[in-house]
């Protein structure tokens, strides 16, 4: 999905053992946010990126920082030179990853601090000092007010997906930590879209820092072929089996609007012998990384997922995205087609619409610029009705009881 420039990593001046390590990891040329970034990050500059993953935005980040830790000077217990803050566990899971990878050779320890498993083994990991935290904002606010993770001496912070983080409402979590920050930091703030608050965020958090775009959050990269049946309620479900039966399905991301609507799906294709796995916020972190390294491996061939859980997810060589259900906001298609088509590999897109989703199509149309070829099904000539507004697949709705009026002891009648 991205483009290459003409530059080296070389010109940069990174420390040879990274060098050696982007050579084994197969980077050669840098891609335009890495170009643009990482001399300014080397320079000691904040950054503001406005990038979506698929840019090579974790190497833009992570290049400078680990360039400046070549020194193998190590925290304190229970201290970070760094921090690294991501809205969802799987893009933590690969951001360390990728970190590991850039850095192997160095001897830094990385911690990754995400919910959904036991915070012992993290504790014992942080009791040693850390170089690199990457986490999420919920457990490292939780590990901070234990002081099992101390931030006041952390030189570097990157906040990664900002926009996300302000959808899943972690916007509180995340002043806590940046007012734990030292003042004498370098900081990087990445997000898709720049909306009114995240602005607002950047500019109490970032010192007069370099402002790098790469793609609007519009584009769809244009070696995705992409169409649109129209089917109702069960014709989706039989199209959906016919078209994964189908070999050149090799590797299917499907994307439901709910968490319920992923496991029906993956359990009916898995029951029409079709091998697949869900993947939504409601599952543990175990099941959830279990579920994309069987997609990984190849081992399911069809990952269904809700929108917030597929986020950022970086899986090579996936060959379809099938949008079972339309999202609601058009940007989160252009989010969810990105999954396919990456590392200069061609993908394809197909997009399910019922007469409900209609309004759904047109607004995905406007954005994209890009009237969707027709593969099956007449375009119903007016939009249903929804029955029930949609409401975000990944968010907790606890249902708040009515209060019981107050105990009242009936009169006795004398
Ligand atoms: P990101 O946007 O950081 O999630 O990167 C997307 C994918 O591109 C990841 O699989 C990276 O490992 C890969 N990648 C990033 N930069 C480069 C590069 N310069 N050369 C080759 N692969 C890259």
């Amino acid at each position: 999905m991205f483009v290459l420039t003409d530059l080296t990593f070389e010109s940069f001046g990174l420390a040879s053992p990274i060098l050696g390590a982007l050579t084994a990891a197969g980077f050669i040329k840098p891609t335009p946010i890495q170009a643009k970034a990482i001399p300014h990050a080397l320079a000691g500059r904040d950054v503001l990126g406005i990038a979506q993953t698929g840019t090579g935005k974790t190497a833009a980040f992570a290049l400078p920082m680990i360039n400046a830790m070549t020194d193998r000077l190590h925290s304190k217990r229970f201290s970070t030179r760094a921090l690294v803050l991501a809205p969802t566990r799987e893009l933590a899971v690969q951001i360390e990853q990728e970190i590991k990878k850039f850095a192997a050779g160095l001897g830094l320890r990385t911690v990754l601090i995400v919910g959904g498993v036991s915070r012992f083994g993290q504790v014992q990991r942080m009791m040693r000092g850390a170089d690199i935290v990457v986490g999420c904002p919920g457990r490292v606010v939780d590990l901070m007010n234990t002081r099992e993770l101390v931030i006041d001496q952390c030189q570097f912070f990157v906040l990664d997906e900002a926009d996300r983080m302000l959808d899943l409402g972690f916007m509180p979590d995340i002043r806590k930590v940046v007012n734990a920050l030292p003042a004498r930091r370098q900081s990087a703030l990445f997000s898709a879209t720049m909306p009114a608050e995240i602005a607002k965020l950047a500019n109490g958090l970032l010192r007069e820092p370099v402002r790098v775009e790469i793609e609007a959050v519009a584009s769809t990269p244009s070696r995705i072929e992409q169409s649109v049946y129209f089917a109702e309620g069960p014709e989706k479900r039989n199209l959906l089996i016919k078209l994964l039966h189908q070999p050149e399905f090799s590797k299917t991301v499907v994307f439901t609007r709910t968490k319920r609507g992923a496991d029906r799906v993956a359990l009916m294709l898995n029951s029409s012998k079709i091998s697949a796995a869900a993947l939504h916020g409601n599952l543990s972190q175990n099941q959830r990384q279990r579920a994309l390294d069987a997609f990984k491996a190849g081992e399911v061939r069809a990952l269904v997922a809700t929108d917030i859980a597929a986020r950022g997810i970086d899986v090579n060589a996936v060959s379809h995205v099938i949008n079972f259900e339309l999202p609601n906001e058009p940007e989160s298609y252009v989010h969810r087609i990105g999954r396919t088509a990456r590392n200069g590999a061609d993908g394809v897109a197909v997009a399910f619409c019922d007469a409900t989703e209609l309004p759904y199509l047109t607004q995905i149309e406007k954005l994209t610029g890009i009237k969707m070829k027709v593969a099956g099904g007449e375009r119903p000539r007016q939009a249903m009705p929804v029955k029930k507004p949609a409401r975000h697949p990944d968010m907790q709705v606890r249902k708040i009881k009515p209060k019981r009026p107050p105990y009242q002891e009936k009169r006795k009648v004398a």
